[in-house]
């Protein structure tokens, strides 16, 4: 079962396999930064060699972030710092998509009220608009991105703006982020000021939706890209809603146990532990009506438990175990028990 099963695989039951490695058979890697590249201020240690090793076999490789308040050229120099290597090109932000998506439905020159940092203001002075400040300049279009120094004024000219009739877009909807310190507030908190006080719901450029993926594509000029996420429900789920394939990796945020319970849209096509899984071929893991093979492993789902049986490669294990829940008769759901199985492979 090749990539091209992809369009007919909408019921999806089980992951894809690949004899060739992956990068021989997409021609371009639309890559996630935090938990895929890096976390916090470490790289993964598999990601510098991964992503050489991709372009030398060919494979276009680009960073793709929900993150709109640096510009590429801060990102890419922090990626070199870690010794991955990347230009301002190879970084596709929402700022980028967002700038594009006002770009396209008005003129050059249009202004465009910022609320946001340095990242997006570029953006958008990039697409030839032209950033302002206050809603007297009667800008076409609010673009609102995370920024560290979000103040009153720019997000009150922003609401004026918008009630004015100004397009409201975000760069990005994600509610909070994971920090070293816990759980902080991100843009799609912060742009709910004035959603709430315009009622004016704002338009989505960054993942899950599809804007952002679309840039990477025209970035790239990929004709079969290849998604690589570690979240389920912005890398994975936009993967799903562009009908592109995707391969998450367990270096980041989400564990075995919400895999096997994730609904469709949430499936990825493979399964790696780290970006490194580019570069390989991905075994075949056959499943149908809640059971399923891969490697030396059998896993079945039996009355709300998943039963693991056989031995090997802990990887193709996970692999069984999606198998036979995606492929149950009754969608899983979180109520399906994974646990003893997992605890077999070592999770
Ligand atoms: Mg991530």
């Amino acid at each position: 079962m090749g990539h091209r099963c992809k369009l007919s695989m909408k019921a999806r039951m089980t992951l894809l396999s690949s004899a060739r490695p992956l990068n021989a058979i997409y021609d371009a890697a639309l890559v996630d930064l935090d938990g895929v590249v890096y976390i916090g201020s470490q790289a993964v240690p598999a990601a510098p060699e991964a992503v050489e090793k991709a372009r030398a076999a060919g494979m276009r490789v680009v960073f793709v972030t929900n993150n709109a308040a640096r510009t590429p050229a801060a990102v890419a120099e922090q990626l070199t710092a870690l010794d991955v290597a990347a230009d301002a090109q190879s970084v596709v932000t929402s700022a980028d998509a967002a700038a594009r998506m006002v770009a396209e439905r008005f003129p050059a020159g249009s202004p465009v009220l910022v609320v946001g940092d340095t990242g997006l203001r570029h953006a958008v002075w990039r697409r030839g608009l032209r950033p302002v400040s206050v809603s007297a300049d009667r800008p076409v279009a609010v673009i609102q991105g995370y920024s560290p120094r979000m103040d009153y004024d720019l997000i009150t000219e922003g609401g004026l703006a918008v009630s004015q009739g100004a397009l409201f877009v975000v760069s990005n909807n994600d509610s909070t982020t994971p920090m070293d310190r816990g759980i902080l507030p991100a843009n799609g908190s912060f742009s709910r000021v004035i959603a709430n006080a315009t009622g004016q719901e704002p338009v989505v450029a960054g993942k899950p939706m599809r804007p952002l993926h679309e840039e990477g594509v025209l970035r790239t000029g990929a004709r079969a890209p290849l998604v690589v996420g570690d979240r389920l429900d912005t890398d994975i789920e936009g993967a799903t809603s562009n009908e592109a394939a995707s391969m998450l990796v367990l270096s980041g945020v989400t564990k075995p146990a919400d895999l096997i319970t994730a609904p469709t849209r949430h499936q990825p096509d493979y399964l790696a532990w780290d970006l490194g899984g580019m570069n390989l071929p991905h075994p075949e893991t056959q499943a149908a009506a809640g059971e399923a093979h891969c490697g030396g492993w059998t896993a079945a789902v039996r009355e709300g438990h998943l039963r693991l049986t056989g031995e090997g490669d802990r990887l193709d294990g996970l692999r069984a175990l999606c198998g036979a829940a995606w492929s149950a008769p009754q969608e899983a759901g979180s109520d399906l028990d994974s646990r003893d199985a997992l605890a077999q492979l070592g999770w």
